[in-house]
């Protein structure tokens, strides 16, 4: 439980803290008054002001460990809640590390600041601020999301990212049915960067939705290629991963028209990735949008099927065309009942419920013959094909148009 709700009373002329004492909290006045008071080597104590009801009081204590600059005395009976520095330390420690460095800096100059100006005021002189900008190796974390989320942005006008496809298979004879588009981004610097490592702070971001738009884009426009270049006879599907900022926005709709009509698709052949959390996060507005989507032919798959924390029964209220079992239970299956049990489950739930489903992550021929014989359509994973380049693929599907397994 964190401690914010601990209550302490002070009586009216009580001292609640000292300057000069070390300082581990801070208050919230829940009711009453104090007075601040600032003394000087010398001289006499000056009030330097008041504080109310709902203000906050001895705030430096919790960002470093300098002692109190203040004495704060109570003028009437007062009422306390109580942040300790071991409560700030955990929320700050979990808050979006940008944000804890912005807390930490403004707070750290501030203190700086007011220090400096004493020595000012004694010697006539303002001095360096050498010790106050130290210590940012603290926060490399916040450090490279802003350079991640900058370099990305300049990667993506320069059209520095790109595509890879992965085949999808379907299990019944190893045909390819269709390809994720998985975004790839090489870094001058950084090298090779994971879509797991930059997604996430793209999409902190304003910018997934550009990088969505060109994906969407790119990756239709590269299916006509490939379906023209390898001459299947079946329509093949291209699979695009959506975020919760995508699905929101209100050109969503407009766009993956636009990217249909552009490339002459079928709007079968566009399916919609997103996972559990967009539906559990904005069930109506999703709901919405996933109407629209379906209604104009797309299909929609759910990503990353079984690790959101969400209850079997929203499924009935969303319309979803396909569940993609995540990687972890197939990893799984072989050496824990329970992994099985919940693929055996999901299979099962897809059948009532008239879904398809995509096992992600296959390995190796056992799990894919285990994955076929409980049931599964369609497969994707290294044993079958890794992600590749346009080029590659269409290669690889020319030679490969199906896959034994
Ligand atoms: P995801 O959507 O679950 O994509 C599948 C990930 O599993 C891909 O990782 C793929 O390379 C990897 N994978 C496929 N088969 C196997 C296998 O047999 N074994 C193992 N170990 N991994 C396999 P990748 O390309 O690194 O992408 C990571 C995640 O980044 C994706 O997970 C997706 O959440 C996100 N992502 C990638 N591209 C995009 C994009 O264009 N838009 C959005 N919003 N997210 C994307
Ligand atoms: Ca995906
Ligand atoms: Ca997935």
């Amino acid at each position: 439980m964190p401690q914010t709700d601990t209550k302490k009373i002070f009586k009216a002329g009580e001292i609640i803290m000292k300057q000069g004492d070390d300082g581990d909290c801070a208050f919230i006045i829940e009711d009453g008054l104090v007075e601040i008071e600032i003394e000087k080597e010398g001289q006499e104590p000056i009030v330097v002001g008041t504080r109310g009801k709902n203000a906050m009081i001895g705030e430096m204590a919790l960002v470093d460990n300098a002692p109190r600059t203040a004495t704060i005395r109570a003028l009437k009976d007062c009422k306390m809640l109580e942040i300790t520095k071991d409560d700030f330390s955990k929320r700050l420690k979990d808050a979006d590390p940008i944000l804890r460095m912005t807390i930490q800096v403004i707070l750290t100059r501030y203190r700086d600041t007011l220090t400096r100006a004493d020595i000012s005021k004694e010697n006539n002189n303002w001095p360096p601020a050498e010790q106050v900008e130290q210590g940012y190796s603290d926060h490399s974390d916040a450090i490279d999301i802003v350079r991640i989320a900058n370099e990305f942005q300049s990667a993506l006008n320069n059209d520095e990212t790109t595509l890879y496809y992965q085949p999808i298979v379907n299990m019944t004879d190893g045909s390819i049915a269709g390809f994720e588009a998985l975004m790839r981004w090489e870094n001058a610097e950084q090298g090779f960067i994971s879509p797991a490592v930059f997604i996430p702070i793209v999409e902190e971001t304003g910018l997934i939705l550009k990088a969505s738009q060109w994906a969407l884009k790119e990756s239709c426009a590269a299916l006509k290629r490939i379906e023209k270049e390898t001459k299947f006879k079946h329509k093949l599907f291209m699979s695009v991963n959506f975020t919760s900022d995508d699905f929101t926005s209100e050109d969503f709709m407009g766009s993956v028209y636009e990217a249909i009509s552009v490339t002459d698709l079928r709007p079968e052949q566009v399916h919609i990735e997103i996972t559990e959390r967009i539906l559990m996060d904005q069930p109506d507005s999703a709901r919405e949008t996933l109407e629209m989507c379906q209604k104009a032919g797309m299909s929609i798959a759910i990503d990353d099927f079984g690790t959101g924390y969400s209850s079997l029964s929203y499924l009935h209220y969303f319309p979803i065309d396909t569940l993609k079992i995540d990687r972890s239970f197939v990893v799984d299956m072989q050496k824990n009942d329970t992994s099985m049990a919940l693929i055996q489950s999901i299979v099962a739930l897809c059948k009532n419920m008239n879904m398809k489903i995509i096992a992600e992550g296959i390995e190796t021929k056992e799990e894919a013959h285990i994955l076929r014989d409980l049931g599964c359509e369609m497969a994707q994973g290294f044993y079958f094909a890794k992600p590749m380049p346009e080029e590659e693929v269409i290669d690889f599907s020319i030679k490969n148009k199906t896959i034994n397994f």
